[in-house]
């Protein structure tokens, strides 16, 4: 028998998409090698290499060293361990926004630091106030999102760099879902603008490469060493990743997207990404709903509960941030039309 995937036509919530035709033919292509071992399939780890040379030059590193991950909870969770490795005190403690990702929950687990999870200000960005207040010398990391889950919002990250120095903490910056279209913004978020250690950038979100290709990108390689065990049954010498077999199909997937899209083709499609973003912003607004302006292509609204249930129930997928509100990622797959659907089946509701 055989089941079709997910079809994306109603997927409204998701922040990964389909894969662009390029990425998902080399995913194909290297499904049966494992970066993991480069000694024994040393072809897909000379396009690993590829992948960190071009994240690279994405997040504004000369020389970046980094691998690519089978995600952004990965990339998150390996930051906080390089930030911990690095920590010379007893009892390292993590400064994150509310709004960072919940992978910082599992790291924070994991790896046995202290979470402070701090208020974000009335634009949803994080407060510095806060992270000031609740950073000390026991801090090992603290930790900006560029492009955030629930709002798409980008914390002032230059700002949290002079935070992270005065008490000489580490910066990450999760930019797993904005990282493809910060560059066409003018958000200081990347390694050039500011004092960034580490990074989480994912190619299968707004990277359009095939699922599992997440990035965790560092400053230097020394920082990768911090996590590098050795690796005696294997051709090579040491890992430094945290699962052992890997997806050779993500990162020639990766490769290939990039290749194929950086930088016009991200850039036409983050320009037809936001242009949706507004047009739905602008037609709930229209329909009397409370609305958080879309910074990036994410849209999130107060519609009630029931409404909610009722757009469930006719197919879409859509989801809700903490606080309630209606939350839509406009990804590359949303198109006017699907948007312009969803609206129609909304004033229909509204009608009954
Ligand atoms: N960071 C951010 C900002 C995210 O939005 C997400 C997922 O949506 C993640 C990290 C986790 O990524 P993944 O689900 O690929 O592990």
């Amino acid at each position: 028998m055989q089941i079709e995937p997910q079809a994306f036509d109603r997927v409204l919530s998701s922040m990964c998409t389909e894969p662009h035709p390029v990425a998902r033919e080399a995913a194909e292509r290297f499904l049966a090698t494992n970066p993991g071992d480069p000694g024994t399939y040393p072809t897909v780890a000379t396009l690993e290499d590829e992948a960190i040379e071009r994240l690279g030059e994405i997040v504004g590193l000369d020389d970046p060293a980094g691998y690519v991950a089978s995600g952004g909870t990965e990339a998150n969770v390996q930051a906080v361990r390089i930030a911990r490795e690095r920590a010379t005190g007893p009892d390292p403690n993590v400064v994150v926004p509310e709004s960072g990702h919940f992978s910082f929950q599992k790291a924070a687990e994991l790896l046995d630091v202290e979470l402070r999870i701090v208020p974000t200000n009335d634009h949803h960005r994080a407060s510095l106030e806060a992270v000031r207040a609740a950073a000390d010398d026991e801090t090992a990391l603290i930790v900006g999102v560029a492009g955030s889950t629930e709002y798409g919002r980008v914390d002032p990250i230059p700002e949290l760099g002079v935070i992270a120095r005065e008490v000489d903490a580490m910066l990450h910056v999760d930019a797993a879902w904005g990282g493809f279209v910060l560059p066409f913004t003018d958000y200081e978020w990347h390694f050039g603008h500011a004092p960034v250690d580490t990074m989480a950038i994912d190619p299968h979100k707004m990277g359009q490469a095939a699922i599992p290709s997440g990035g965790l990108v560092v400053r230097s390689s020394e920082l990768l060493d911090e996590l590098a065990v050795d690796t005696p049954y294997l051709e090579s010498t040491s890992q430094a990743t945290l699962t052992g077999t890997r997806s050779g199909a993500g990162v020639a997937s990766a490769v290939a997207a990039m290749e194929e899209l950086w930088p016009a083709g991200y850039r036409s499609q983050y320009v037809r990404s936001q242009n949706n973003a507004e047009w739905l912003a602008d037609a709930l607004e229209k329909r009397g709903y409370e609305v958080v302006e879309p910074t990036l292509p994410l849209v999130a609204a107060d519609v009630p509960q029931s409404t909610f249930e009722a757009l469930r129930a006719k197919g879409w997928r859509i989801s809700r941030t903490a606080a309630g509100e209606l939350r839509i990622v406009c990804m590359p797959h949303v198109t006017r039309a699907m948007l312009a659907s969803f609206v129609g089946d909304l004033d229909r509701l509204e009608v009954r």
